[in-house]
């Protein structure tokens, strides 16, 4: 095997093996390589299902992004005859005035276009009966909108990229990277690869991977866990699409039942914070689990609170919850994507689209500037600096 790439793309998780896809699409000579097995479940995209929206209360600079989003998820489903994303709308019970959600979903679907229904709480009571509506819930029901599977888009991306002939590399940890003016060097235990090119897209690792750059990312463990309901019955896309909701100033949200386990159920907010990543536990209490399984039975009285299984999963959180999609300062041909914040899944295939025109210089599809590299998420001391290549 040729130890002379184009690019090499550290990290195949949901934004690498877009990368590899994409660049190997566009014929570029890809080297991936990933520290575990492709899929596998100890960084941020595991866990059965992503959700995909399009009215995007967080920002509405997002909702191209997610347009082209859904466009390229359909594009690969096309392509590897597989079905990723499931179309089955998101509803979303808001009950407090002020909450985080209302004005930013409205905005975005004003601005854009958005198809979004506002029910009442009964007509919302005939069509979920599992849901209950807190009082003075405002209720908005975005049918455009659903989840992937998350795992199999990781793996059909990777897929795809082989088969324009990527090599990727799985249980192969990069413990070094350098650069000079042409060329990047990636180093393995046993190896060490060159390309003009490097794309890292660590996630969580990016901490370390990214060290020199000193940005404000902070990881934390993220609990979800699959609650079934109390009588053996399936509660899939029949009885409800995905959904989220606001309880006690927190969003919680969940997905249709597609497999015994139960309903997922999860928190959007980072959880326990991570000061060291070799210090991960990857366990939550018994306590956490069943608070976050009485929330959940909350809004769906019918479920039970006990988990049959439960995941961690890591968010890789930026001060303002935008990523950091760009070139490194002073070395053009080493880009980075990091701080996906908890809600980056989705846009995987744009920033593999994104990346890949950096590289190739082409036109951009969708504008993705307002990702750049900003003062707002660099630490104090680095920002005057010629910043030097790092080690890992
Ligand atoms: C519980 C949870 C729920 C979420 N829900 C949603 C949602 O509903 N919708 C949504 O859009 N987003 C959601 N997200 C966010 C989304 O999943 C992440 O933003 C996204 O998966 C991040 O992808 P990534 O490629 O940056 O990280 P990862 O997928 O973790 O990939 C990074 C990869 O780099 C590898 N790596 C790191 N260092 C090295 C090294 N030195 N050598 C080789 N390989 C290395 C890692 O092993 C890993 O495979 C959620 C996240 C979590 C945790």
């Amino acid at each position: 095997m040729s130890n002379v790439y184009d690019v090499i793309v550290i990290g195949i998780g949901g934004m690498g093996s877009a990368v590899c896809q994409y660049a190997s699409q566009a014929g570029l000579r890809v080297l991936g390589l990933e520290q575990f097995k492709i899929g596998h479940p100890y960084g941020s995209s595991h866990g059965q299902t992503r959700a995909i929206r399009k009215a995007y209360f967080e920002k509405p600079d997002y909702v191209p992004l997610c347009n082209r989003a859904i466009e390229l998820w359909q594009n690969i489903e096309a392509q590897s005859q597989k079905q990723l994303l499931n179309l089955c709308g998101v509803a979303m019970y808001l009950p407090h005035a002020e909450g985080k959600i209302k004005d930013g979903l409205l905005q975005s679907a004003s601005q854009y276009n958005i198809p979004i229904e506002s029910l009442t709480i009964q007509e919302a009571s005939k069509r979920w009966p599992l849901f209950h509506a807190e009082d003075n819930s405002e209720i908005f029901h975005e049918p455009e909108a659903g989840y992937l599977h998350v795992e199999s888009c990781v793996r059909t991306m990777s897929k795809l990229a082989k088969s324009k002939g990527a090599h990727l590399l799985e249980n192969t940890a990069v413990t070094d990277w350098q650069s000079n003016n042409n060329s990047v060097f990636v180093k393995t235990k046993l190896n060490t690869y060159t390309a003009k090119y490097l794309v890292i897209t660590g996630g969580a690792w990016n901490t370390e991977l990214l060290k020199s750059l000193n940005l404000r990312l902070s990881v934390h463990e993220v609990l979800t866990g699959w609650y079934p309901p109390q009588k053996h019955i399936m509660l899939g896309h029949d009885a409800a699409p995905v959904w989220l909701t606001e309880l006690d100033n927190e969003i919680y949200y969940g997905f249709p039942m597609l497999d015994p386990r139960g309903m997922k159920i999860a928190k959007h907010t980072p959880g326990k914070r991570i000061s060291n990543l070799s210090h991960i536990t990857r366990t939550h209490s018994e306590s956490e689990e069943i608070e976050l399984g009485r929330h959940a039975s909350r809004f769906i009285p019918t479920l039970s609170y006990i988990p049959t299984e439960t995941q961690t999963c890591l968010y890789t959180m930026t001060p303002d919850e935008d990523f950091i999609v760009d070139r490194f300062p002073n070395t053009e041909h080493v880009i980075f994507a990091a701080g996906f914040s908890g809600h980056g899944f989705k846009f995987a295939p744009v920033m593999g689209e994104h990346i890949t025109a950096l590289i190739t210089q082409s036109a951009q599809q969708v504008d993705c500037s307002f990702l750049k590299l900003r003062k707002s998420v660099v630490r104090e001391q680095s920002k005057t600096h010629v910043l030097p290549s790092p080690s890992v």
